[in-house]
């Protein structure tokens, strides 16, 4: 029999009623079979695997037995028998992926008087899922501060949440959104490019994106990064774009302050090593291919420690920032000016010439531009300054090489700029690269010296005017197995680079000690003095003072006998330190004297706060002192200063007995100098010694005496 004809629902308006309804239903009477359904219940995924295609007349109830969701027969069956006219369960079911909640309702009801069970399922947890995941939706959006908009492009209307008002800067009450809001809102720069954008993204259906500044209602500029996904038609006409701003002002921010970190020195804000390394690297290739000459020149800063030495820091780093000021401005408009460290600039010239000579020309003329301009007084705080600079230039046309060794080179040319007196400009030539290996193998040899003690002390006697030689400065000899005797200029500031000075300067202390006990011993010798030469490395070395106490107490100086020589360079290095380690070796009688003074930069008030015993006069004032009145008047002011600070005062370099009476003129009794001997080993001073304190102690020649007769007299 065919049930559809026993089916009192077909036909009826019920099917058309609840197929409205988007969620499955069916009807089913009293005796569990299904008597009508909807279209979502043919659709519905849990019934599936049930494989039925025509629903009418299934027993429901023995349709749920077999499946495992047993518990709704026994609740439907409760609703059917009792007098109950609602339930509800829940149920689960499992899909290929997930788990799937439902909710089962079913009601009674009565249609041409009978009575009917009306079923329905409902995905109840998705549902909430949705809910749940929208607030999440939100929650995020909300703690991202992303705007939303949506734009129909039919009917042009633009609608934004409220966080795109927010980040706009647009009060939704006054303004509402429209497309002419906000390309009124962006920064007039940006906006052909954000435009442009928009469109491309209109055009090809790819989905939008664009950075671009927005101008707020306030004012304030802000970064923004907009992105939309195009929404398109049937023929792939886009009709709407959904998308996002994001306010990334702050990542914007951050990242030029990396930037800054990265390629900007933070004291001038000139560019830094790095970014002038890569400005040398794009431009090498070019020049390559153009065939033009670059360059770079080295600018280092003549003395600059002394003005961090006798101002504070603070004042060195606004000399810097003027110099830095004074640097890139005199420069082209595609020079670079960087600032490598502490007083050290470089300066880089790409595609000067074709021309080599033309090139070199072009470099020199901004080199001593440079020159000129950083010699200029500077004025800071009521201070002025005058500083030079030393520059060294190298040129280069892309030829392959290191950028490292292009630095290396403008930085060699202008050491030798330091080298022959500074405030000066220097090409470099492969020649510098021959005394580097040159200083290599010094460095080596030095090394071997030191290991096999190839040193040795000269003495240089140091004459009084009323008592003869009283005293001796020890005078280092390098005894180079194949060059010979080697003076102490040529290698002193190479063993200071590398440290070897203070190995060696124990040796001198250690010899000079034993040599001042060996005097002690010898009447003839027993006031001697000895003057030993002190770098700043070694002073400033830890442990300096207590193996010069050791060597005091072991050798068993007496106080006064032991002098070390210091120049103005050691205490500008650390005023403080070098006071400490001073006045913990004078309490053991060691005392101090300012070697080569009036030479350097320091101010004379230090003189007062360091234990010296004794000023020496550079033997530079005392070359010309007898034609040169400015060194006599020099010479003077160094004699009264330490008359007054009640310092000894010594003059070095005394070669002829006119010297010695000019320098006895203005009050200076002690003297050092060929004049009376030659620094030689100790055997041979100390028989000048005997010779010189026995035989009639030469008065100061006459005014107009000759050097030369007065030296032969001596010798005679
Ligand atoms: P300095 O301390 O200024 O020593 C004086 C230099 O003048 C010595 O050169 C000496 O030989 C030279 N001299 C002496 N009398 C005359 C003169 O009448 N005319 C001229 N033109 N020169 C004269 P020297 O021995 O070549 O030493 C050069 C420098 O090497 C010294 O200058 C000193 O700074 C350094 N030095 C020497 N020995 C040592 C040492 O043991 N340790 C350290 N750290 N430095 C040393
Ligand atoms: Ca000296
Ligand atoms: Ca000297």
């Amino acid at each position: 029999m065919n049930q559809i004809c026993h089916n009192p629902l077909e036909n009826s308006q019920y099917i058309e009623v609840i197929d409205l309804l988007s969620y499955p239903i069916a009807i089913i009477d009293s005796a569990g079979v299904i008597r009508l359904v909807n279209s979502s219940w043919k659709e519905f995924a849990c019934f599936k695997h049930f494989n039925i295609s025509n629903w009418i007349g299934i027993d429901y109830l023995q349709l749920c037995s077999q499946g495992s969701q047993t518990c709704i027969p026994q609740s439907l069956k409760k609703i059917l028998n009792q007098d109950i006219d609602y339930i509800k369960i829940e149920y689960h079911c499992e899909d290929k992926d997930c788990n799937h909640f439902f909710q089962l309702s079913a009601n009674k009801i009565r249609i041409n008087d009978t009575d009917y069970l009306m079923v329905s399922h409902e995905e109840v947890l998705a549902k909430e899922e949705l809910i749940k995941s929208q607030q999440r939706l939100s929650i995020a959006v909300n703690a991202a501060q992303i705007g939303i908009w949506d734009y129909d492009l039919k009917t042009q209307s633009l609608h934004w949440d409220s966080w795109m008002y927010k980040i706009y800067g647009i009060c939704p009450n006054q303004t509402q959104a429209a497309y002419n809001v906000w390309e009124n809102s962006v920064h007039p720069e940006d906006l052909a490019q954000a435009v442009d954008d928009f469109n491309k993204a209109v055009r090809t259906g790819e989905n939008f994106e664009s950075e671009f500044r927005i101008i707020r209602g306030d004012g304030e500029i802000r970064h923004i990064q907009a992105s939309a996904k195009v929404i398109t038609d049937s023929q792939r006409i886009a009709i709407r774009l959904v998308g996002t701003n994001i306010d990334i002002t702050q990542t914007k921010k951050s990242e030029t302050k990396i930037y800054e970190l990265a390629y900007f020195d933070q004291l001038t804000k000139l560019p830094n090593r790095r970014l002038l390394e890569d400005r040398v690297c794009q431009s090498l290739v070019l020049n390559r291919k153009l065939k033009s000459y670059a360059s770079l020149l080295f600018v280092d800063i003549d003395n600059f420690k002394s003005v961090n030495a006798l101002n504070n820091h603070n004042v060195g780093d606004q000399v810097l920032r003027a110099l830095a000021d004074r640097i890139s401005s005199n420069i082209e408009l595609e020079a670079t000016a960087c600032r490598l460290s502490g007083d050290k600039f470089m300066v880089f010239l790409p595609h000067i010439s074709n021309d080599k000579l033309e090139a070199m020309k072009h470099v020199k003329s901004i080199a001593r531009k440079l020159i000129q301009k950083i010699q200029m007084p500077l004025t800071l705080n009521s201070t002025a300054f005058k500083l030079t600079a030393s520059i060294g230039m190298t040129l280069f046309n892309g030829e392959a090489v290191y950028i490292e060794d292009l630095i290396k080179q403008a930085e060699l040319a202008m050491y030798k700029v330091k080298e022959s007196g500074r405030n000066n400009i220097s090409f470099y030539d492969p020649q510098m690269q021959i005394e580097i290996l040159q200083r290599k193998q010094m460095e080596n040899d030095l090394e071997r010296a030191v290991l096999n003690d190839e040193f040795n002390l000269f003495y240089q006697a140091q004459v009084s005017n009323h008592s003869g030689v009283v005293g001796a400065e020890a005078l280092l000899r390098w005894f180079h197995p194949e060059q010979g005797i080697i003076s102490p200029d040529k290698f002193i500031p190479q063993l200071e680079e590398t440290g070897l000075i203070v190995l060696v300067g124990e040796k001198v202390l250690h010899d000079g000690c034993k040599k001042l006990q060996q005097w002690a011993s010898i009447p003839e010798f027993s006031q001697l003095t000895l003057s030993v030469n002190v770098s700043s490395a070694q002073l400033l070395h830890e442990g300096f003072s207590s193996y010069v106490i050791q060597l005091v107490s072991q050798f068993k100086i007496k106080s006064g006998k032991l002098k070390l020589e210091i120049t103005e360079s050691t205490f500008i290095e650390n005023i403080d330190a070098t006071i400490a380690v001073m006045n913990e070796l004078a309490s053991v009688g060691v005392q101090f004297s300012l070697d080569d003074f009036g030479t350097g930069f320091s101010s004379l008030s230090y003189l007062k706060s360091l234990p010296l015993t004794e000023l020496k006069i550079d033997k530079s004032f005392i070359k010309d002192i007898i034609k040169d009145g400015s060194d006599m008047a020099i010479s003077q002011t160094i004699v009264n200063l330490a008359n007054s600070l009640k310092f000894d005062v010594i003059a070095e370099g005394v070669e002829c007995a006119e010297q010695q009476y000019l320098l006895h003129q203005i009050g200076c009794n002690n003297y050092q100098g060929y004049h009376f001997n030659r620094p030689a080993e100790a055997d041979e001073f100390e028989a000048f010694a005997k010779n010189y304190n026995k035989q009639l102690r030469p008065k100061p020649a006459g005014a107009h005496e000759q050097c030369l007769t007065h030296q032969s007299q001596l010798r005679a």
